[in-house]
């Protein structure tokens, strides 16, 4: 890894670097007191996620000798998408996370803290050890906060009491354990409003959790129910026939506008807000034996607190270039920013490329060469062994990868996500690799 001497000096030629005074900056009027002098940086990657990593590593690809940090509190660096099948038995949990320094490029800097406050007017950032950073560019990609406290009761039983989520690593084999313990009884599976990451991944455990359930010859004993806060099943309605059929073989007791808002555990209770088709909320009391909770998701208030953000705290950026709209030094990717994509490591995979062209493009002063389309995907589960992959872009444009009738579940695609995305992932994404990710040019 480079030396952090190394790099302070090299600052010295970055030429869009202004000098600031530290404490007449935006942060010393928060209550901030730089003790340090900011230490200079080339670019500064913010999150070492899979957008983080993956973007370092296509940048180096490029440009060998680019100088870069990446700060990431983790030591550990995850692969979600494979935790729905962490959650039916289908994939093995260790398989899922990797220590973080084994996946950051070999000259890139790793900080190990996290950015706590950011001052773009003078590029430069403060991270949890009180260190200011100056850069010449920075990348946003802290991804996005999970609100567990967003709902009452919920931190105190998640893990125990039935009670689970396939949104943490740590709780994904627990709902295993509980789908495998069911024999009868009531599971409700809860969905929250959107943006959510993985806006199929909510289904997906009830999908996953029914087909099994209906392997053993359990189903028609459990009374299953879905709780959606939102209006409809599937944000893009091409795969919503598709869906509903499952729905009906499943026998899933489908409430739209039901917003799950607090849990007793303890008492194997359930609170929700329901919408009328007249606006007017009720609170609906259901019972449980299993629930699997997907929290409220929001920007981190890292975010929120600067002047990165935009009105809702996601990390404004134009949702073509990925560049910030107010910031031309910085870019952001990922689930914390702006885009209107589907919130996916698919969308990630895309915006990489697009990111690294365009950064290196306004490094030599040209305007952006390339466009982001809103490419996502959500391979929907829907049973153990068949997925519909629905691939789409910006306002729903169905993208698929593959010739084929993409609302038809098939085996090929849970090959494809089981076997084939998670190597994806790991050894090409993660190493720049850019398979099926070109970006159009502008
Ligand atoms: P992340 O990968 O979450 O990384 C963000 C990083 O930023 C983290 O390492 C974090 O520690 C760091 N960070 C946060 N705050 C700070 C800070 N202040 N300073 C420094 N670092 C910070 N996607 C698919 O494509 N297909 C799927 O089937 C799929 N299924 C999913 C199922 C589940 C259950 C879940 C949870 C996700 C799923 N996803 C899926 C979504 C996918 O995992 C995310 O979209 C993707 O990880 C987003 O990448 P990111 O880099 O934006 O955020």
């Amino acid at each position: 890894m480079a030396s952090m001497t190394s790099l302070t000096n090299d600052l010295s030629t970055a030429e869009q670097i202004t000098t600031a005074d530290p404490t007449t900056t935006p942060l010393a009027a928060n209550g901030w007191k730089a003790d340090t002098q900011p230490v200079g940086h080339d670019v500064i990657i913010v999150g070492g996620g899979a957008g983080g990593i993956g973007l370092a590593a296509s940048l180096l690809r490029r440009e060998p000798a680019l100088q870069i940090t990446i700060i990431e509190p983790s030591e550990k660096h995850y692969y979600q998408p494979a935790w729905t099948l962490v959650g039916v038995g289908q994939f093995n949990p260790d398989n899922t996370v990797k220590p973080t320094p084994n996946l950051i490029p070999a000259t890139v800097n790793w900080l190990k803290h996290s950015a706590i406050a950011f001052d773009p007017e003078n590029n430069q950032l403060t991270l949890s050890d009180g260190s200011v950073h100056r850069y010449k560019n920075l990348i946003v990609a802290v991804g996005l906060k999970l609100d567990w406290g967003g709902i009452e009761g919920l931190e105190e039983t998640l893990g125990s009491n039935g009670v689970t989520s396939n949104y943490r690593f740590d709780l994904a084999p627990y709902t295993w354990s509980l789908v495998q313990k069911l024999e009868s009884g009531r599971a409700i599976f809860t969905q929250p409003g959107m943006p959510i990451k993985c806006a199929g991944a909510p289904q997906k455990a009830l999908y996953l959790s029914c087909s099994y359930w209906e392997s053993k010859g359990v189903l028609s004993k459990i009374s299953v129910d879905f709780d959606n806060a939102g209006g409809v099943l599937f944000g893009v309605a091409a795969f919503v026939p598709a869906l509903m059929r499952y729905i009906a073989r499943y026998k899933v007791n489908l409430t739209v506008n039901s917003n799950l808002v607090a849990v007793d555990g303890a008492a194997g209770k359930a609170w929700f807000a329901v919408k009328d088709g007249d606006g007017q909320i009720s609170r609906v009391e259901k019972s449980f034996d299993f629930l699997h909770v997907v929290p409220p998701q929001v920007p981190h208030d890292v975010i929120k607190a600067s002047r990165l953000g935009n009105a809702d705290g996601w990390v404004e950026v134009d949702q073509k270039t990925l560049q910030h709209v107010r910031y031309p030094a910085i870019f952001g990717l990922g689930d914390g920013c702006s885009a209107p994509n589907a919130k996916t490591v698919a969308a990630v995979r895309k915006q990489i490329v697009v990111v690294a062209e365009n950064l290196l493009a306004t490094r030599k002063k040209l305007a952006p060469v390339t466009e982001y389309d809103g490419y996502g995907a959500c391979p929907l589960t829907v049973e153990i062994g068949k997925i519909v992959l629905a691939e789409f872009g910006y306002g729903g444009k169905l993208m698929p990868t593959f010739p084929l009738d993409p609302t038809v579940p098939r085996r090929s695609a849970w090959i494809l996500k089981k076997s084939v995305l998670p190597a994806i992932y790991w050894y090409l994404m993660l190493k720049g690799r850019e398979w099926l990710a070109r970006p159009r040019k502008v």
